[in-house]
């Protein structure tokens, strides 16, 4: 095997995708409601915009589709 690399440009094609289907609702400053999977989730960002999620996954990986599809919105990458 070659160079592990976890890097945050290294996105499974599944959790793009995945990502690409939630609903982004903007509740505070550096807030959001992410919905569309089994129930929403609060993804939130410091004033350095290091981005943090409520779900299981973003505890565990400290990555989720949550927090990436918060930033896919906030570059205005839209699925519609
Ligand atoms: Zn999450």
């Amino acid at each position: 095997m070659g160079i592990k690399d976890e890097g945050i440009n290294k996105i499974s094609p599944h959790v793009m995708k995945k990502a690409l289907t939630l609903r982004i609702v903007k509740a505070e400053k550096r807030e959001w409601w992410v919905s569309g999977g089994t129930e929403p989730h609060l993804v939130w960002a410091d004033i350095s915009y290091e981005f943090a999620c409520d779900c299981v996954g973003f505890m565990m990986r400290k990555s989720c589709s949550h927090v990436l599809a918060v930033k896919l919105h906030l570059e205005g990458v839209e699925n519609e």
